[in-house]
């Protein structure tokens, strides 16, 4: 089972209102980060980020709330919290 077949094994409820993921500061991922091959497009499991053009998008409905993003960033640039009650990720087997 590959990581694409395991991800179809967990349940998600989105918050349509309000990311539990921020990049504080876009500059950062722009300026700076460039020279560290910017860690959170290839740590994050879920494949959260990636980079477009000049920001990186921020798919938090994907996220497995495993917090390796809090401290895989070299710059501490993400906000990552847990979703708000009730929302979030199921794990069918587990
Ligand atoms: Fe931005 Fe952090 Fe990602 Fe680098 S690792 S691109 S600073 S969020
Ligand atoms: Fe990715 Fe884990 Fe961060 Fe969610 S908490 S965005 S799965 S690294």
């Amino acid at each position: 089972m590959n990581i694409e077949d395991k991800l179809f094994t967990v349940g998600y409820k989105p918050d349509e209102h309000k990311s539990h993921l921020t990049i504080k500061d876009d500059a950062v991922c722009l300026e700076k980060c460039g020279e560290q091959g910017r860690p959170c497009t290839f740590f994050c499991p879920a494949r959260v980020y990636t980079w477009e053009e000049n920001h990186i998008t921020v798919a938090y409905n994907n996220c497995l709330e495993c917090l390796t993003c809090r401290t895989g960033c070299p710059y501490k640039n993400i906000d990552c919290q847990y979703p708000r009650g009730s929302f979030g990720i199921t794990y069918k087997f587990g």
